[in-house]
């Protein structure tokens, strides 16, 4: 049978995937001669097997092995306090593959009993940390082992304060501890769930709660959101405990080996003196700079710089690391590679490339293609903006408007009226996970920039103000109050995760500006990149953006958009409505200089490169007024409403996404089709005419079959013979398209996949109603990732590629690109970078789409053949 109990001596060079980060991580620390505690690990092998059967044979007792070797390692004695030696306490901590911090659950100060108490305090000789400790245990144990809610010890704590007249915990003397802990004994008992007085038995009870904390719905909810694989399952450390809170010489905290916000070299965190464990991540002291340990402790300071350097150079990445100080001496809990903002994630990458930790090429891969537009959120406008209400720390940078919301379920009811909303709250904790997935910004009161708040924003990419101190906020209530002003649900509030100020109502946001050190790494990757990347833009805006980002043309241009402009609206409301060729032609006449004067402007923009435009795509009706309006309008004796009504009737459908729109359209309507590309073809000229360098190209949405293809190619024939060729393509979006490639190939010059109604028309499903049931499948691990947000390689990339493929072999000369929304998503750029020419992202994405195509040239070339 394999092992599943491994000692930290025992683990080095076993997977992180079985050992868990936070094992490894400690694993690696131990190896590297760097002072940890002694522990040792349990297999996520064994979680996984305990999650299914719901028990692992012969586990017991190499728990049992393990925790005697503790005992040999530390001297103390894991027990109800028999004999000589010092009760041993552990921490019970779980630890997945994949960093998922505070989502699942650790238990502190396990093995403590009554007799240990007493054995406790006389090792120690500090009798209130003896109780203090036994106190933590049982609120911590009572909620992660046996389901009882937090609030309710700290309800006892508070009473137990008030009884005694006392503001603060530090108040409390050791018989009080006492009593508190009984009182929480006598709850537990109470509630028909007693605290086993068994370390044994508590240990057996923590190491299967910390399996099964893999379940529980904040860590399920976090792995959908970044996509980690449901069945890893989670590792478990068994860990000697070391104790921070036995006096003003101990202490624990946080160090970051760079700063996680802007990249900055340079020992950067947060220290809490004599307080144990959670305190500092859970913001209920707001903690102190590192630095300031200069001024009282400067051997540890400069303990913490060397550890700090050591663990760069064992792990060649920004570490994030936990350490304790008991009584003067260093401890290291943890350590794993930073989360880290997108500026910080390109300036650490670079400047560890330029002092040749890194290569240039691993700095490259180093970088999340995917992070790279929150490298360009937008900041509060200095110029613009009033005195801030208040004034917090900068913890995830960005700025945000949006609407106070107290709770979840506020954010949530904001965010289902599709309104931005920022969430604010006292400090936050793993239970807030869903309100600031969709919160446009964080506001707490509480919490330094290490706090849960902090790490989760900078992880999420929601710009985030946290420990506002002058903040008093009351969710039960609904409302807070800043500098005697009160914030109700629904105000509107500016917060900048940058500067962190906070402004009452909606402050004018700018851009970002341009990174030279972004420019560095895209330099490094640029010549790794064989895939063209272009940009889906339809505005004359929209390309220059792009062009600066790099676009190397435009890949879809939406034409209907142009169609949408006030301007144009009647006119197209008067080619729905026409009744003769000539009420028909006049309108075309007029939309034809709408549309020339747009084109003109977008190829300007674009001068010397490709710009595919795409013919009109969606059904007409989507040009008229809502039914329901239309036919109030029509009832007060509007007549043109009465006309548009009848059309409109007349144009319903019970489908549009499937119904007369696309090729159907232009091919049974050719007068849209003839006008669209002259307007194109004739702007062309105009330009070329003046100096310019046009590179038109057009494409017929929404095909299925060859025979529309070649009608379409004819249409487009007679106006090159009068204005000269452009390229032709089409769009290869639905499945028929895609299996009947090899027949459409000849007639065309390029195919684009349009990857959004290939992956619809693939599932069955609409984008639009997906909305109800994608989430919960993703979350029920039906779906491994929303197939709308990143290509489904198995599926619609399978039709990809064999279009791809058998198109090519039809049409050696054929061009192909992709256009959907995932054009701009790392992994599905990747997935495509060696089947096809070029993708089109939106503007913001193109940088992400650049890198992610230079990595997947840098993997193929590491890649040993
Ligand atoms: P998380 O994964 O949520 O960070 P941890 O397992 O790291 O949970 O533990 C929570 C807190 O308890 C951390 O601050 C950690 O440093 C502290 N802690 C864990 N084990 C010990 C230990 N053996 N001695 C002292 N503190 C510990
Ligand atoms: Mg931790
Ligand atoms: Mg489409």
């Amino acid at each position: 049978m394999a092992k599943r109990v491994y000692l930290l001596s025992e683990a080095r060079g076993l997977s992180r995937d079985l050992l868990g980060g936070k094992g490894h991580g400690l694993a690696e620390m131990a190896a590297a001669g760097l002072p940890v505690p002694p522990a040792f690990i349990v297999t996520t092998e064994a979680c996984r097997q305990y999650l299914k059967a719901g028990e692992v044979p012969g586990l017991w007792g190499e728990v049992r092995a393990g925790m005697a070797a503790l005992e040999g390692l530390t001297g103390k004695r894991f027990g109800r306090g028999e004999g000589k030696a010092p009760p041993l306490l552990v921490s019970v901590r779980s630890g997945a593959p994949v960093s998922m911090p505070g989502m699942m659950d650790t238990v502190l100060n396990l093995g403590l009993t009554l007799e240990g108490v007493e054995a406790l305090a006389r090792a120690t000789g500090n009798p209130r940390f003896a109780w203090d400790s036994l106190r933590r245990l049982l609120a911590m144990y009572g909620e992660v082992v046996l389901g009882e809610g937090p609030e309710v010890f700290e309800g006892m704590l508070s009473a137990l304060k008030a009884e005694r007249g006392v503001g603060t915990d530090a108040a409390l003397g050791p018989e009080d501890l006492e009593e508190l802990a009984y009182r929480y004994l006598r709850h537990l008992e109470a509630r028909g769930t007693p605290f086993p007085l068994d370390p044994w038995a508590q240990l057996q009870g923590a190491i299967e709660a910390v399996f099964r904390s893999w379940q529980n719905p904040r860590a399920r909810t976090y792995r959908r959101i970044y996509g980690i694989p449901e069945d890893l399952g989670t590792a478990v450390v068994v860990q000697a405990m070391v104790f921070g809170n036995l006096g003003e010489d101990s202490g624990t905290g946080v160090g970051f080996t760079r700063n996680p916000a802007t990249g900055e070299k340079g020992l950067y965190g947060e220290y809490l003196r004599n307080a144990q464990g959670e305190d500092v991540v859970a913001g209920v002291r707001t903690p102190e700079p590192l630095e300031r340990l200069k001024g009282y402790a400067p051997g540890l300071y400069e303990e913490l710089l060397q550890v700090a350097e050591r663990l760069e150079r064992h792990f060649r990445d920004m570490q994030d690391f936990e350490f304790t100080v008991e009584r003067g001496r260093l401890f290291l809990l943890q350590t794993r590679a930073g989360k880290r903002t997108a500026q910080a994630a390109v300036r650490i990458a670079v400047e560890m490339a330029e002092e040749g930790l890194i290569s240039r090429e691993e700095a490259v891969m180093r970088v999340e293609a995917n992070a790279l537009p929150g490298l360009l959120r937008p900041s509060v406008d200095r110029d613009q903006a009033p005195r801030p209400l208040l004034k917090g720390l900068p913890a995830s940078p960005g700025a945000a408007v949006g609407h106070a919301a107290f709770t979840n379920e506020a954010v949530e009811r904001f965010h289902a009226q599709g309104l931005p909303a920022v969430l604010v709250r006292p400090e936050t904790t793993p239970e807030d996970i869903t309100g600031m997935y969709l919160a446009k910004g964080i506001l707490t009161a509480r919490g330094g920039l290490t706090s849960h708040a902090a790490v989760v924003a900078r992880g999420l990419g929601v710009p985030a103000v946290v420990g506002a101190e002058a903040l008093r906020v009351f969710p039960g209530e609904g409302r807070a109050l800043a500098e005697g002003v009160e914030i109700r649900e629904g105000d509107l509030l500016t917060l900048d995760g940058g500067t962190g100020e906070v402004y009452l109502g909606a402050v004018p946001l700018v851009e970002a500006g341009g990174e030279a050190l972004l420019e560095k790494l895209l330099s490094w990757a640029e010549p790794h990149r064989r895939l063209g990347v272009r940009a889906n833009a339809d505005t004359p805006e929209d390309a220059q953006r792009a062009r600066a980002f790099g676009a190397e043309g435009i890949g879809l241009c939406r034409t209907e958009h142009m169609f949408f402009r006030e301007d144009r609206l009647p006119w197209v409301r008067r080619l729905i409505l026409a009744e003769t060729p000539e009420e028909e032609a006049l309108a075309l006449e007029r939309l034809f200089h709408f549309q020339k004067e747009d084109f003109k402007e977008i190829l300007r923009a674009m001068d010397g490169l490709p710009v595919t435009v795409r013919l009109l795509d969606p059904p007409l009706h989507e040009f008229l007024p809502p039914l329901e309006a239309l036919a109030r309008r029509a009832e007060e004796g509007d007549e043109e409403a009465g006309r548009l009504l009848r059309r409109a009737e007349a144009l319903k459908e019970a489908n549009p996404m499937l119904g007369f729109r696309g090729a159907r359209l232009l091919l049974l309507r050719p007068g849209v089709f003839r006008m669209q590309l002259r307007a194109l073809l004739e702007a062309a000229r105009e330009l070329k005419e003046a100096g310019h360098d046009p590179r038109p190209e057009v494409m017929v949405p929404l095909v299925a079959d060859p025979k529309e293809v070649e009608r379409a190619r004819a249409l487009a024939e007679e106006l090159f013979r009068e204005y000269g060729p452009i390229p032709f393509g089409t769009m290869v979006e639905t499945p028929r398209a895609a299996l009947l490639a090899a027949e459409i190939a000849p007639l065309v010059d390029f195919f684009s996949f349009g990857t959004n109604d290939l992956t619809q028309m693939a599932f069955g499903l609409s984008r639009d109603d997906a909305g109800k049931f994608l989430p919960r499948y993703v979350e029920e691990g039906l779906f491994p990732f929303d197939p709308t947000e990143r290509l489904d390689e198995k599926g619609v990339g399978r039709l990809l590629r064999m279009a791809a493929e058998e198109g090519r072999k039809a049409n050696p000369r054929l061009k192909l690109g992709l256009c959907g929304e995932h054009g701009g998503e790392a992994g599905s750029v990747r997935f495509v970078a060696d089947l096809l020419d070029y993708t089109s992202a939106s503007p913001f994405r193109v940088l992400t789409a650049r890198l992610a195509a230079a990595q997947a040239g840098l993997s193929r070339a590491l890649k040993p053949a």
